[in-house]
């Protein structure tokens, strides 16, 4: 079975986790600070690590003071975890649409759907790569907003002269679940220069505990503190960091893998008549997933059962959040981009352990099965 994502995993990573392991120190300790600090090195800016992608999100929004009353514009077409991040603050998503030609939240649609409760906007870095950033963050200047990008898939990216995703811009969240581009089990971290923003989530991670981080560090933790507001069980733990710190020193290797994954498909796809690519920006962009749009023509679910048969996998990135009994919003404007292209958008398998025999097996099946 040629799998669509999985975690790759080495030799080196099972040490460094079997080595937490062996000290018997299992929670937020000192393998959480050398994470965080080897992340703050590669962002060029302070990270806070916490226990996945969604908690991220959540806490990031909380420390902006966004809750009940509330709005944050996010698109659609995202993993389900961006709008509960949004729902758990007790905040509403309002779900905007894309670009049908990237696959980005199309910032003259985000604009539309402002209204006098909206507090930040959540542009997801879709597949890896970025929509158009300067537009966000003129639009977030323009009615006084935050900026909160779910990165999750945007790990590496850079854009403009080199700058990563993370480097710059309000406050970004990445995920460093099992099958994103590094992994720490769970996991997921938020970066930002706002250091007020940063110091809240420190606290809000270990249950609102006031200045618990410094001890945690060292192994110890606060006996006599002060809770001031909500907080969370959202830490990451040293086998988490340990496995985290493991993927990141490797990044440098892994990374250019996923792109010239990304370019074998470029090449082997070209020239099927209707199909649509995203990955047009393999210089800069660290590809997650490998969207396409099937020819307007293909029936996917016949496809992908035919796919399925021959032992490939295939997913849908993603079912549109919008059609989801919590979040449908009868009110809402239409989502025409959104709708039109995601019957036809299918996800080819994309993870280091691919090879181009696998890529050209999967383009060869893909080929006898159009019509
Ligand atoms: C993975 C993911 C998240 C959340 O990350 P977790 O670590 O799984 O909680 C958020 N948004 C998107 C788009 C994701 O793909």
């Amino acid at each position: 079975m040629i799998r669509l994502s999985k975690s790759s995993i080495t030799n080196e990573d099972k040490s460094a986790v079997m080595e937490v392991l062996d000290n018997e120190f299992l929670g937020m300790g000192p393998r959480v600070r050398e994470f965080e600090e080897a992340l703050s090195n590669f962002f060029g800016r302070q990270a806070v690590a916490v226990s996945n992608g969604t908690a991220a999100l959540q806490l990031a929004m909380q420390a902006c003071g966004i809750g009940p009353g509330d709005e944050v514009i996010v698109p659609s077409l995202t993993y389900v975890a961006s709008f509960q991040a949004i729902s758990a603050t007790g905040a509403t998503p309002v779900a905007c649409d894309v670009d049908p030609t990237t696959l980005q939240a199309d910032p003259e649609d985000m604009k539309a759907r402002i209204s006098d409760r909206t507090r930040a906007i959540m542009p997801v870095h879709y597949s890896g790569n970025t929509g158009p950033l300067e537009r966000y963050s003129a639009l977030a200047a323009d009615f006084g907003l935050r900026v909160i990008e779910d990165a999750a898939h945007a790990l590496g990216t850079t854009v403009g002269h080199g700058a990563r995703v993370g480097s710059f811009g309000d406050i970004a969240c990445f995920s460093f679940d099992g099958i994103k581009n590094i992994t720490s089990g769970e996991g997921g971290c938020v970066v930002s220069e706002d250091q007020n923003i940063l110091d809240r989530i420190r606290d809000y991670r270990l249950l609102g505990v006031k200045k618990d981080s410094e001890n945690r560090y060292a192994g110890k933790r606060s006996w006599e503190f002060d809770v001031g507001e909500q907080g969370w069980r959202y830490h990451m733990s040293d086998i988490m960091a340990a496995l985290g710190l493991s993927q990141l020193k490797r990044f440098g290797t892994t990374a250019p893998v996923r792109q010239a994954n990304a370019r074998i498909y470029n090449e082997l796809l070209a020239g099927i008549e209707g199909l649509e690519i995203f990955h047009n920006a393999l210089d800069e962009t660290i590809p997650h997933i490998y969207p396409i749009l099937l020819p307007p023509s293909a029936d996917r679910v016949v496809l992908r059962k035919g796919m399925e048969k021959a032992g490939i996998q295939s997913g849908i990135h993603y079912y549109p959040n919008h059609f989801l009994s919590k979040f449908a919003s009868p009110a809402a404007l239409p989502f025409p981009a959104t709708e039109a292209i995601f019957p036809r958008l299918m996800s080819l398998p994309l993870h280091l352990d691919l090879v181009a025999a696998d890529q050209e097996k999967v383009v060869n099946v893909l080929r006898t099965l159009l019509p």
